[in-house]
């Protein structure tokens, strides 16, 4: 009795793998200090779990406003940006109207289009991984799709879009959601046209700052929109510990969090100019916290066995973007333990 639309889609893939290193998942590699870990343990310890969390999650919410510098009614929140994604491709248009995205990108956009059996119109990136705006438009006026996502940095590849690209394609009556998971290392932000245009919407996430356990996501939008979008929320989708949890980091301990970020930012810096040495790959620049970088000789599929084999983790893309692979960045050791094994298995 399971749907065709269902039967016909491919699950989320992800590397479980236990793994020596997981640089697989662009996550933020974090190791808290103790006293923050026990005053998150003795703030946990209060939550009521037997009751219902906060259905609106305010205090979260407010503690989102304050740090981003918006305010609550533009906020939506969501059990990470996957929800969000797939209540966007659920409410934006009528099911028999496409949604577009360029190729190769985060996986999710896909799948809702796929699930809720709507049209997905694809465009493939140019060989820079840049919108091929003539294609795109193109294409948009022959398929007429109503919804638009940009991963803004791309995930696997790295980079920022042309804002003007975003911009002609979403004049073609195009509802357009710019996908900012890794604003944190990019600083491009789309967010000031979100709070202006009717047709634009911002996701952002705390998964790649170092909070990706606690699913917590949210769509920075026009009041009017975020309301309507609202009334398919699922009433308690952002737990209690969550709420807890996400907050006190956004409000005690968010130092922390940037400190580690800007380590990042330098780190994948210096991760680039060694991978750029390194004759047997080409290596793309990035604004995110990943790097992917092609293997030129090895296989790649072969390669990410070998690296898996020497228990270390990361992200086979070979099956988008041929002989590629995707480092998530880690701390310096990590960073090290990576290029060494690299040489190594190379
Ligand atoms: C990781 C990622 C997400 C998912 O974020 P969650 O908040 O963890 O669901 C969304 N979009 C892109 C482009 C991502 O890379």
């Amino acid at each position: 009795m399971i749907s065709e639309r269902v039967r016909s889609l491919l699950s989320y893939k992800t590397e479980t793998t236990p793994a020596r290193l997981k640089l697989s998942s662009n996550e933020l590699s974090i190791e808290l200090p103790d006293f923050v870990k026990k005053r998150i343990a003795e703030e946990v310890s209060k939550a009521s779990f037997n009751r219902y969390p906060d259905p609106e999650a305010r205090a979260l919410k407010e503690a989102l406003a304050l740090r981003f510098g918006l305010k609550e009614e533009n906020l939506l929140l969501g059990n990470g940006s996957d929800e969000l994604i797939y209540y966007l491709s659920v409410s934006i248009g009528e099911f028999d109207r496409g949604i577009l995205y360029p190729v190769p990108t985060f996986s999710m956009y896909g799948i809702s289009a796929q699930m809720l059996g709507r049209e997905r119109v694809e465009v493939r990136l140019r060989e820079d991984f840049d919108i091929d705006l003539e294609e795109s438009l193109r294409i948009a006026r022959e398929r007429k799709p109503v919804l638009a996502y940009f991963a803004y940095p791309n995930n696997p590849t790295g980079n920022c879009f042309s804002e003007d690209s975003i911009r002609a394609l979403r004049s073609e009556r195009l509802f357009t959601v710019v996908d900012e998971a890794y604003y944190h290392y990019s600083g491009k932000s789309f967010i000031e046209e979100a709070l202006k245009r009717e047709d634009t919407l911002v996701l952002r996430t705390l998964s790649k700052i170092g909070m990706a356990g606690l699913r917590v996501g949210f769509m920075v939008g026009k009041e009017e929109i975020i309301k309507e979008l609202n009334k398919i929320r699922l009433p308690f989708n952002v737990t209690m510990p969550s709420q807890v949890i996400a907050y006190l980091m956004l409000t005690e301990f968010y130092q922390i969090i940037e400190e580690e970020v800007e380590k990042v930012i330098r780190e994948r810096e210096r991760l680039y100019r060694e991978l750029s040495r390194m004759e047997t790959l080409q290596v793309y620049p990035s604004e995110a916290n990943f790097i992917l970088f092609k293997s030129l000789h090895l296989p790649a599929d072969l390669l990410h066995k070998r690296l898996a084999e020497e228990g270390v983790l990361v992200r086979n893309f070979s099956y988008m973007i041929p002989d590629c692979l995707r480092v998530s960045i880690g701390r310096a050791w990590e960073n090290d333990l990576f290029l060494e094994t690299l040489h190594k298995v190379l």
